[in-house]
C-alpha cells in the first residue's frame, strides 16, 4: 500500500509526512507556518523579523538594535537597586553587589592596612640585608642635622615630627641601595622624606 502524507499541520491543516519526526502529534508545522511562527517583534525597534535563523533564537532583527539592546541591558543593571547588605566590618548598611560589603570608610581603611603590611614586609627584608653589608652606627637624627635637616632627594625641609608612615615623615635613604652593595654607614645614607625614598625605586629604610 503506497504511503501518503498522514499527518496535518497543525495550523493551516496541510497534509505533511510525518517522517522521523519526533514531535508530539498537534504540534507538526508545514514549512511555511514555521516560518510565520518564527516571526517575532525585534525587541529593540519593534519590526517584525525571523527570528530564527542559524539555529537560535535571536531578539533583534540587525546588529545596530542587538548593540543597541546590550546597552539598555547594562544601563538597566546599573540602575537597578543594589542590595541592601552589612558592612563586614563596621556594620553599617551599604547598597552594594561586590564580592565583599565595606562602606567607603571602611575600604579606605582596609587599603591602607594592606599597603602597610606591605611596606612592613619589605622593611623586614631589608633588615636581613642590611645584617650582612658592613655597617656604622648611626642615627637618624645625626643624619638629619648633618643633611641641614632637608630631603636630599627633594631638597624641600624634613619635618623632624612627623612618623612613618606619613608620607613627609623623615627616613634614610641609602645613596648606594644596599641591595646593590652599598654599606649601612654615615657616609652612603642621606635624610630623605618618606614618599621620595619610596618613589626612588620602592626601596624604604625605616629610621632606627
Ligand atoms: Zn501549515
Ligand atoms: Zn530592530
Ligand atoms: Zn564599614
Ligand atoms: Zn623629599
Amino acid at each position: 500500500m503506497p504511503r501518503r502524507p498522514d499527518t496535518p499541520c497543525s495550523s493551516c491543516g496541510k497534509l505533511l509526512w510525518s517522517g522521523t519526526t519526533s514531535l508530539p502529534a498537534g504540534s507538526l508545522k508545514c514549512r511555511p507556518c514555521r516560518r510565520a511562527a518564527s516571526k517575532a517583534p525585534c525587541t529593540t525597534c519593534g519590526l517584525e523579523f525571523d527570528a530564527w535563523t542559524g539555529g537560535h533564537r535571536r531578539r533583534t532583527c540587525s546588529s545596530a538594535c542587538e548593540r543597541e539592546a546590550r546597552l539598555r541591558a547594562i544601563t538597566e543593571a546599573r540602575q537597578a537597586p543594589r542590595p541592601l547588605r552589612a558592612c563586614e566590618d563596621c556594620l553599617v548598611a551599604v547598597a552594594t553587589c561586590g564580592v565583599v560589603a565595606l562602606c567607603d570608610r571602611c575600604r579606605v581603611v582596609r587599603k591602607a592596612l594592606r599597603d602597610l603590611e606591605h611596606w612592613r614586609r619589605k622593611n623586614r627584608r631589608r633588615r636581613l640585608d642590611l645584617a650582612r653589608v658592613a655597617s656604622e652606627p648611626y642615627t637618624l637624627v645625626e643624619i638629619a642635622e648633618r643633611d641641614g635637616f632637608c630631603c636630599q632627594i627633594c631638597r624641600d625641609p624634613v619635618d623632624m615630627k612627623l612618623v612613618w608612615p606619613k608620607l613627609w615623615a623623615p627616613t634614610i635613604d641609602h645613596v648606594v641601595p644596599v641591595v646593590a652593595g652599598g654599606d649601612d654607614t654615615p657616609a652612603n645614607v642621606q635624610l630623605a622624606h618618606f614618599v621620595c625614598n619610596s618613589r626612588k625605586g620602592g626601596r624604604l629604610e625605616l629610621a632606627s
